[in-house]
């Protein structure tokens, strides 16, 4: 089997190619054209993202693929499942170890990881915790300044 290069395009591309094959290698995954696709479009997003994002995104592969794709990225911890108040599954690279909180925006509808552990939780004995989600709601600080400009315009008129 031949090795992907990424379709590289420019330095930037080259850049997140590099970190996709890394963290391929770094798994001994094999380097098929789409996990390095998936892997960079995972590193070019900051928020949290769909299978229909992906989809959308890569058009070149069926769904089958992309789950089948999204699926060992998970199971090798490579990709981590984002639990937010919608009913839509989303997914995010697990750069954080530990369990971090996550922020939903209520107005741009986005979801995104933050650098905030999860605090440890102690409950009574016979409970077994299999997962721990922290979740936060509000506006994210793209939308708040945009709200900001907005009122500033309105005032300077
Ligand atoms: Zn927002
Ligand atoms: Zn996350």
């Amino acid at each position: 089997m031949q090795r992907y290069n990424g379709g590289i395009k420019s330095p930037k591309c080259l850049l997140l190619c590099m970190q996709a094959l890394q963290i391929l290698r770094a798994h001994a995954l094999r380097q098929t054209k789409c996990r390095v696709e998936v892997l960079q479009y995972f590193l070019r997003a900051s928020q949290a993202q769909t299978h229909a994002d992906l989809e959308a995104s890569l058009p070149a592969y069926d769904r089958v693929t992309l789950y089948r794709t999204l699926n060992t990225f998970e199971q090798l911890g490579i990709l981590h499942r984002v639990m937010d108040e919608t009913a839509v599954l989303k997914y995010a690279l697990s750069q954080r170890k530990a369990p971090h909180a996550h922020f939903r925006c209520e107005r741009c509808q986005t979801t995104t990881c933050m650098d905030v552990a999860v605090p440890a939780i102690a409950l009574k004995p016979g409970y077994e915790v299999h997962q721990q989600a922290l979740l936060l709601t509000g506006i994210c600080p793209h939308c708040s300044q945009a709200g900001a400009a907005r009122a500033q315009l309105r005032a300077e008129v």
